[in-house]
């Protein structure tokens, strides 16, 4: 079953009044029912504004933080984007209504496999999921136009920076895992990086090496 109008106009409403006003984001968001992405305890909480416990004691982000994040990195029909964390893969699926094609990664084997599932039920040939410890990029399909990093690191990771297109955007919380970390946008131009701060938000960290599971 898919959601309602009623859920779909209560995610739209929650996005627009946190300052998701791109009607290119609004729409790929609209296309992604993220109850897909929810799963078990949690699932009847799928369209409330918040984010939500997903397995291998991961989360999946809040739906207006995927917004503004998606918002901030600029997706072009023909941009080639990097993911770190994808998580439930919720995240990957709106990025995928926008991009060329997505390359998401995840520490976790249980997640990518589960992503790639709902990926493949829906449909979303243009995603391309790996496991992998994510924080050295993917430099075999470097460079990217976008990256997005969906888990908090304390500084941008420096492999990451070097396989961002020069007019590439980078996305990305940064700060101790643990305390309240900042969403930052990072612009590479021919003289350097560019940097701005959006809001104040709350990631699970990134980590080193693959997960257990
Ligand atoms: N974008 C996701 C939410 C991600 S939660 C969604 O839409 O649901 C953050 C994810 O980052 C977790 O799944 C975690 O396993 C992953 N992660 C943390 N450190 C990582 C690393 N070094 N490499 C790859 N993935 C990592």
């Amino acid at each position: 079953m898919s959601w309602t109008a009623e859920q779909k106009m209560r995610l739209l409403f929650a996005l627009r009044s946190k300052g998701v006003t791109d009607k290119a984001v609004l729409t790929a968001m609209e296309k992604v029912d993220r109850g897909l992405f929810v799963q078990g305890i949690f699932a009847d909480r799928a369209y409330d504004d918040t984010p939500l416990p997903i397995i291998c004691g991961q989360t999946i982000s809040q739906p207006s933080v995927v917004g503004i994040m998606t918002q901030a990195l600029e997706v072009g029909p023909r941009d080639k984007v990097l993911e770190l964390g994808t998580g439930s893969g919720y995240q990957a699926a709106i990025l995928s209504q926008l991009a060329r094609r997505v390359y998401t990664v995840d520490r976790f084997k249980r997640l990518t496999q589960q992503a790639q599932g709902l990926f493949d039920q829906l449909g979303l040939t243009n995603i391309i999921t790996f496991c992998a410890d994510g924080s050295h990029g993917l430099p075999e399909h470097a460079p990217f136009d976008r990256i997005i990093v969906t888990a908090a690191a304390e500084d941008p990771p420096g492999p990451l920076l070097a396989q961002l297109r020069i007019g590439g955007i980078m996305v990305l919380p940064v700060g101790q895992s643990d305390a309240v970390q900042s969403l930052i946008r990072v612009r590479r131009t021919e003289e350097g990086l560019d940097y701005d701060e959006l809001l104040k938000v709350r990631f699970v960290p990134l980590l080193e090496g693959l997960g257990r599971e």
